[in-house]
């Protein structure tokens, strides 16, 4: 659960239900980002990585025409809304110096942005410190475990907002 004593470190548990209830609750979080978040999304194939984006994206104010997918052929989408929603799937990356290519440093630095990442165990070091990331775990067909874990001030302090707003957050 959220640990109020350190202030450069968080962490929560949410469930959802259904992908509907994955998807208000990345909203919730979506509302609460002012640019330069980093959220990096691990979980198998099927976990709802994409589904917790498209939330994300709704709570940046996207408009609803511009759904959100698993970007198929390039790594990277790009939608604009109250900030820039940088997606990214790195499924198919098998070279990191690919990363470098894509512009990577630039959307993680910049203060307008959101950057979301799936697949983001190849970017572990280029990440940086300040990020929230998040494990979504099946625990049945229609349940998600989302684990989430946030490192740096500024990230540490957007968990507790998050969390602390409370419908999904529940015992691990
Ligand atoms: P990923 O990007 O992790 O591969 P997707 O978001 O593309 O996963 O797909 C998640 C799949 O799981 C969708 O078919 C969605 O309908 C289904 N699903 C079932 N329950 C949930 C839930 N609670 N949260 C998110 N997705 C769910
Ligand atoms: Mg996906």
């Amino acid at each position: 659960m959220v640990n109020p004593d350190d202030a450069d470190a968080a962490e929560a548990v949410f469930h959802t239900a259904s992908p509907d209830a994955t998807r208000a609750l990345a909203e919730t979080l979506g509302r609460l980002c002012v640019g330069g978040e980093v959220i990096l999304l691990a979980g198998d194939l099927g976990a709802g990585k994409t589904c917790f984006v498209q939330g994300l994206a709704r709570g940046l104010d996207i408009p609803a025409g511009k759904r959100v997918a698993s970007p198929t052929f390039t790594l990277h989408g790009e939608y604009e809304g109250r900030l820039v929603l940088n997606h990214l799937d790195l499924y198919r990356l098998d070279d990191p110096a690919q990363l470098h290519g894509l512009g990577i440093d630039d959307f993680l630095a910049d203060p307008g942005a959101v950057t979301a990442v799936e697949w983001p165990e190849l970017l572990a070091e280029t990440a940086g410190r300040e990020r929230l990331d998040l494990r979504l775990e099946h625990v049945s067909e229609s349940e998600r475990r989302i684990g989430a874990r946030a490192s740096g001030r500024r990230h540490a302090r957007l968990l507790r907002e998050w969390a602390g707003g409370g419908a999904f957050s529940g015992p691990a």
